[in-house]
């Protein structure tokens, strides 16, 4: 009887078309690209965009089955607040019906991409404040809306298959040993004093392939852990991920879209401090591009058949503690404030400044973050993590996880920044120092995904 209720719920529920039993893709882009004069966000200071090297997009995927309904979303934006979430979410159910909590909205962490206004003290350094940012940011959900209600109405039947591909010559762990013993940041290229890079990368490229049951593109969702900090400059650009994107059509054709999710990279950049070329530039970001279209490329023979049975999401709310904070310290990040822009005011002083009033202005009170797992059947997960997180704790999810194929989304469903791995903290440097999360919290987040991918996986 029960089963009876289901099957009719799941009828009722049944986009108009839609079959019992049918899986269904659809996926659709929308350029969020703002005008000349926003403000760019990244790189702790006001950069005011003077055009557009190639547009910035909302790339949206819906997947449905018996009336279950799950979308993943990504932004060619920095970081995306939590309040932009939860407006894309209401706007999302409120104009497809779907659930607004089985949407999954994720950043791709572009340098070369608007500032989106809210939750940070650092907003008003790159331009937060001003009339433009504050613009763009009004404005993101219903772009971000707007590009799961295009790839709701593209719904159709479909066919899912996955690999994982591979490429360990473009993305480099930035932490370095050094001889005097301490851990460095993105040290000079070839400094002497280098020892060895303080922790791995993860040369693992995620490829999920969607297609109509008459081999015509739908979507490629690629998975790779890699900052996307290459381009630089003042002009708009979604960076190699948009690039990638281009080059993967020239093979498939312009009408498969591709989504890139970005994997577990805090501490994961492109530069090889074997080289002496300084690595920054539209070239630099194509180079990459390429690189990996061609690992991608190698992998369409690869591709195997999945059977996504069911779709399922479960998220769970996980309390994280802030960084320990004293009143020195708040009385000291407040004397920098003063002289933020004084060129004798060193980096890490900006960032422990802003790193200080943050964990300060909660009064205690601790991160409320969302961890998300969307499941298609057995064999593929996607895991979201609300954050710059390092390579290990992504590391560990994959090598735990039931499923074969799990995708690593950070700076997923908002961010608080950088999560270091717990090993990670009395080393030291820039995304500890910047770090709103007390050591420990990455370990807390990988448990609570690690979890959800349990329960999903039996049911
Ligand atoms: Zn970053």
């Amino acid at each position: 009887m029960k089963q009876i209720f289901l099957l009719l719920v799941a009828l009722i529920a049944l986009t108009p078309n839609a079959v019992v039993g049918e899986f269904r893709v659809g996926a659709a882009a929308v350029v969020i690209t703002p005008p000349n004069g926003t403000p760019m966000a990244g790189y702790y200071r006001k950069r005011l965009s003077e055009g557009t090297l190639d547009e910035l997009y909302s790339k949206a995927v819906v997947f449905e089955r018996d009336g279950v309904k799950a979308a993943v979303v990504v932004c060619d934006i920095l970081t995306l607040p939590r309040h932009t979430i939860e407006s894309a979410r209401k706007l999302i159910e409120a104009q497809t019906g779907m659930r607004g909590e089985n949407v999954m909205i994720a950043a791709t962490h572009s340098h070369t991409s608007p500032v989106v206004s809210g939750e940070n003290t650092r907003d008003k350094l790159d331009g937060g404040d001003t009339e433009a940012a504050l613009k763009f940011t009004e404005n993101l959900p219903r772009l971000i809306a707007q590009s799961v209600v295009e790839a709701n109405q593209k719904l159709a039947p479909a066919r899912g298959s996955a690999t994982a591909a591979y490429e360990d010559g473009v993305s480099f762990n930035r932490r370095f040993w050094m001889r005097d013993g301490s851990v460095s940041w993105n040290p000079p290229k070839q400094d002497k004093s280098i020892i060895r890079p303080a922790g791995p990368i993860d040369p693992e490229v995620g490829f999920l392939y969607f297609d109509t049951p008459q081999a015509k593109p739908i979507t490629s969702v690629i998975n790779f852990a890699l900052h996307s900090d290459t381009t630089g400059g003042q002009k708009f650009s979604a960076d190699y991920m948009g690039h990638l994107s281009r080059l993967l059509a020239e093979y498939k054709g312009r009408e498969m879209l591709t989504l890139f999710a970005l994997g577990a990279c805090g501490n994961i950049n492109h530069r090889d401090i074997t080289w002496a070329d300084n690595q920054k530039g539209v070239a630099e970001s194509f180079r990459i591009a390429t690189s990996l279209a061609g690992a991608l490329n190698r992998s369409w023979g690869k591709l195997q058949p999945f059977e996504p049975a069911k779709i399922q999401v479960r998220s769970e709310i996980v309390k994280l503690p802030t960084a320990p904070i004293n009143d020195g310290d708040i009385v000291k990040a407040n004397e920098i404030l003063q002289r933020l822009t004084d060129p004798k005011t060193m980096f890490t002083e900006q960032v422990k400044t802003f790193q200080v009033l943050d964990i300060a202005a909660r009064r205690g009170q601790p991160l409320e973050v969302e961890v998300q797992v969307i499941a298609l059947g057995k064999d593929v997960a996607f895991v979201s993590l609300p954050g710059e997180v390092f390579v290990e704790l992504g590391l560990s999810i994959k090598q735990a996880s039931p499923f074969k194929h799990t995708f690593i989304v950070e700076l997923a469903n908002g961010s608080i920044g950088y999560i270091p791995n717990k090993s990670a903290y009395p080393e030291g440097n820039y995304e500890v120092i910047s770090a709103r999360c007390a050591a420990g919290s990455g370990e807390m987040l990988v448990s609570s995904a690690l979890k959800l991918l349990e329960d999903l996986y039996r049911q």
